[in-house]
């Protein structure tokens, strides 16, 4: 399956966590009022709940047997974990699938599983933001939001619309595991239908911002959450020339417009202890993540969206340089390739950055040489492939790497 229709499909299914509707300032729904409407154990009560669940069971089963999902057995039994402590009274029920898909969001499915995107988990700076978004997720769980939307839905249109509705959930779901495109195309239109109004998402965000408080971490770090949220798409679209649609991402399904910013602002200030320390988690997450690390920068950064991607980065990068980070910087300006921004002199840069980083990964190295070579510098350049072939010998273009090595005498 292409990248594309990866984001494609889940853009469909994150249409289900969504909530475009911008309806009349209201007042803000406060966190102590929002208690689950459901416990653990909990099972479907009326026809309309069971027909529900029955259909999204099976979107669950094409999903947990499909090839978007990312298995890696330490940060899938971290996630379970998280959702753990912050999924409220049903969160023993509640089951958490990570897609390899680079894009910001995560969703949650009216019988309680969840899935996060590998985007997300590039974005997140530590324990307490992450924490924050599932908690989000549980709080639509927790208060009945899908079946509260399906409710909507069919007194607005009729049964049949409702039932297709989900027909469509269910075939999109398969194309997900098959990469039938036709499939995975009506998840995305029949699947938007089922976006989340403004005050369900005001729920979930106070009703999230109560569990997170209760499960140790600071409040606020749900709002920097939506505050990068805000400030990446910014930097995206001032950096694109057109305007690209992403309907599928997580600003898109949950706009967080400066009166819901001051909102949870609100609440999180409301629910946080005067005077406590709150431990965000930090150390433990991105020792969770750092193996796959390098691999959802790698993601990021061939979307070639520079804006999003230099705003990740140097967001990263404010707990710390790494040589992957550098590494990723330098591949922005690479693959966005413009001569007249001076765009490969600044990627040389980048990778001369990157390598004098422990941690810098092997293409470091690689790329470190071709720009060294091209500059004429021949000497440093030799130096650079052979760093590069000693950390990885079996490369696919090893062979000619040592070519050029030998191209270039000594
Ligand atoms: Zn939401």
């Amino acid at each position: 399956m292409t990248q594309i229709t990866r984001r494609a499909v889940i853009g469909g299914v994150g249409a289900l966590a969504a909530g475009l509707h911008t309806g009349i300032a209201s007042a803000r729904i406060l966190p102590a009022t929002m208690v689950p409407l459901i416990g653990r154990g909990y099972r479907p009560v009326d026809a309309d709940e069971k027909g529900l669940w029955q259909q999204v069971e099976r979107v669950e089963e094409e999903i947990a047997g499909s090839n978007i999902l990312l298995h890696d057995p330490g940060v899938t039994s971290y996630l379970r974990a998280l959702i753990g402590k912050v999924g409220g009274p049903a969160a023993s029920d509640m089951r958490i699938y990570l897609a390899h898909v680079p894009e910001f969001n995560a969703v949650m499915f009216p019988t309680g599983f969840a899935i996060v995107f590998s985007g997300l988990l590039l974005r997140m700076r530590n324990e307490a933001q992450l924490a924050g978004v599932i908690a989000h997720e549980s709080g639509h769980f927790l208060r009945k939001h899908q079946l509260r939307q399906f409710r909507d839905i069919k007194k607005k249109s009729d049964i049949f619309s409702a039932v297709s509705l989900l027909g469509g959930m269910v075939g999109g779901a398969a194309g997900v595991g098959t990469g039938n495109l036709q499939q995975l195309a009506e998840l995305g239109t029949v699947a938007s239908l089922f976006r989340y109004n403004r005050e369900i998402e005001a729920e979930a965000d106070a009703m999230g911002v109560k569990l997170l408080a209760g499960a140790g971490y600071a409040p606020t770090a749900m709002p920097e959450t939506w505050q990068q949220l805000i400030d990446e798409q910014n930097l995206s679209a001032r950096y694109r020339r057109k305007h690209r649609d992403r309907g599928y991402s997580l600003f898109e399904t949950h706009p967080a417009p400066e009166s819901r910013m001051a909102d949870l602002r609100a609440s999180a200030a409301e629910v946080t202890v005067p005077g406590r320390s709150y431990d965000d988690g930090r150390a433990r997450y991105l020792s969770t993540i750092a193996a796959i690390r390098p691999m959802l920068l790698d993601d990021q950064v061939k979307l070639n969206d520079p804006g999003a991607s230099l705003y990740i980065v140097q967001t990263l990068a404010q707990d710390g340089w790494s040589g992957p980070l550098r590494f990723a910087e330098a591949e922005i300006w690479r693959l966005r390739g413009d001569p007249r921004q001076r765009d490969a002199e600044r990627a040389a840069a980048g990778y001369s950055a990157a390598v004098q980083l422990p941690d810098a990964p092997a293409d470091a190295w690689r790329w470190h040489g071709v720009m060294l070579q091209k500059a004429g510098r021949t000497a440093e350049a030799r130096a650079a492939y052979s760093r590069y072939l000693a950390m990885a010998p079996a490369a696919p273009d090893a062979p000619f790497v040592r070519q050029q090595l030998t191209v270039m005498g000594g």
